[in-house]
């Protein structure tokens, strides 16, 4: 099987899996205070330690979490008048509308946040959440710029698709996921300044900073640390190989008709969003699957029915419905290129 999924889920690189192996072996209960529990504490506070060194910041500004959805959520948490736009995902999009008053800045047709309106909507808001890299398009947000021009807001931004492919400028909060970088599934973290406004939105325990409660997935951490680093270490080789192959796909889709979704901006790596326009993309999806690929429409799917997608709506682009994302990692080969190069004008003619 070619695997072009990596945005949804990356398969678990090696040091990830050897350090989740040798953690998991460690009995104890980060919060007991026995000899045992000291052990598995001193594993998190390594792995704490490191994730932050690798990050730039400081070790206790790591909240622990499950993911990147109750990252995303426990940013949110504090309330009050939010900005954000419509292009963020769902764990961002809803978790405002259930915590505060919210604001949508409008996107332009090239894939990037409005700056000025959401300037403008920024006025007496409380919080500002714009992603770092969309999930579907892969188009990076201007973060700093962003930064310079709010003021009086707390600044979070949703990493998951670009943490450990681009930097975070040092005013933001931001969510990490562990599976998008190959570490496992069930961990992730959110960044966040002793300063930056945080609530309990479940109560528990309150082990990470009084906000987040439930016992610490220690070992999660431990390859979560482990995936960050390799990624980091491949990061500028796996870069140049990704985005090269994801330029060839973009031709290959100009070539039969169809286009890439956005303007000409800065993307992540890895990620080619494809639109052909009034075609079906259940149809392309189901014959791209008959010939060993797994990709995705970008957009949600859910109960096997596909939706056109809000990111594409919120772009104003006509090609909502007709999109498919093919998201590579450091496991794709030119082998898994060249079978979607020769498989794509048969599946692209299904779904027309
Ligand atoms: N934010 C973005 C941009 C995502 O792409 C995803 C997952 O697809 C999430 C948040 C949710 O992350 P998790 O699956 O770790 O809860």
């Amino acid at each position: 099987m070619t695997y072009l999924d990596y945005a949804a889920t990356a398969p678990l690189v090696e040091p990830a899996r050897t350090a989740w192996l040798e953690a998991s072996g460690v009995i104890g209960n980060a919060s007991s205070v026995h000899t045992d529990g000291r052990a598995a504490r001193a594993l998190l506070d390594d792995a704490r330690e490191e994730i932050a060194s690798l990050l730039g910041r400081e070790a206790a500004e790591i909240v622990f979490t499950s993911g990147g959805t109750e990252a995303d959520n426990l940013a949110l948490s504090s309330g009050g008048v939010i900005v954000t736009t419509g292009i963020e995902h769902p764990a961002i999009s809803e978790a405002a509308k259930l915590r505060g008053t919210v604001r949508v800045a409008p996107t332009t047709a090239d894939g990037v946040v409005d700056v000025d309106e959401l300037v403008r909507l920024s006025e007496g808001a409380d919080l500002v959440s714009v992603m770092a890299a969309n999930n579907e398009t892969g188009i990076i947000q201007p973060l700093a710029e962003i930064a310079d021009r709010v003021s009086g807001a707390a600044l979070h931004t949703d990493a998951v698709q670009a943490t450990g492919w681009i930097e975070i400028p040092d005013s933001y909060a931001f969510s990490v996921s562990g599976h998008k970088l190959g570490g496992p599934v069930g961990i992730g973290l959110l960044v966040a300044s002793r300063t930056y406004p945080l609530a309990m939105i479940e109560g528990g325990g309150g082990q990470e900073r009084k906000v987040r409660s439930g016992t610490l997935n220690v070992a999660g951490a431990c390859a979560l640390a482990a995936a960050l680093a390799h990624r980091l270490e491949i990061r500028d080789e796996l870069a140049a190989r990704l985005s090269s192959w994801r330029d060839e796909l973009v031709a290959a889709a100009q070539s039969l008709g169809g286009r890439q979704s956005g303007g000409d901006v800065d993307r992540l790596p890895h990620i080619a969003h494809l639109v052909f326009d009034g075609a079906n993309p259940e149809a392309m999806i189901v014959g791209l699957d008959m010939a060993g690929i797994a990709a995705s429409s970008g957009s949600a799917c859910s109960a096997g029915v596909f939706r056109p997608s809000h990111v594409l709506e919120a772009m104003g682009d006509p090609g909502a419905g007709s999109a498919l994302r093919f998201s590579l990692g450091e496991g794709t080969t030119r082998d898994d290129i060249d079978r979607v190069l020769s498989a794509l004008p048969s599946v692209v003619g299904m779904g027309r």
